[in-house]
């Protein structure tokens, strides 16, 4: 059995986590280390640890986070501004190897580009 990731201990309640939203697909959590005032996590259950590694089976997946992406975007009242960020990779900046969005909102962004 492959060992669980972080996230997967959050889905299980294994590791407690301030939760947003759930369905049988995905949870949305609260990042513990914000990087805008709002800093939230969209996760699919199933443990895809890159985006890279996602194949045709997990279309429905992708689709379906990213339409609950615009939803919790709109809930949390960031629907104007907000930017949806996947690291894929440990040079991109990924830390838990189980797939997930960012979605950030309530920031100044730079409006030219991917300034950060
Ligand atoms: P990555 O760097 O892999 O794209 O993003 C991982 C994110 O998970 C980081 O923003 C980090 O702050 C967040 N994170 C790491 N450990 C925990 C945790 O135990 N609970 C929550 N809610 N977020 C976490």
């Amino acid at each position: 059995m492959p060992e669980e990731t972080l996230f997967t201990k959050i889905i299980n309640g294994d590791i407690p986590a301030e939760k947003l939203y759930e369905d049988d697909i995905c949870i949305c959590i609260r990042d513990i280390s914000p990087q805008a005032p709002t800093h939230v996590l969209l996760i699919p259950r199933k443990p895809i640890p890159r985006l890279a590694d996602a194949s045709e089976e997990d279309q429905a997946i992708l689709g379906h986070l990213m339409v609950k992406a615009g939803e919790i975007a709109r809930q949390l009242g960031v629907d104007e501004a907000f930017r949806l960020v996947v690291n894929n990779g440990a040079g991109a900046g990924q830390t838990v190897f189980h797939l997930h969005l960012h979605i950030l909102g309530n920031k100044k962004f730079s409006e030219q580009g991917l300034g950060m």
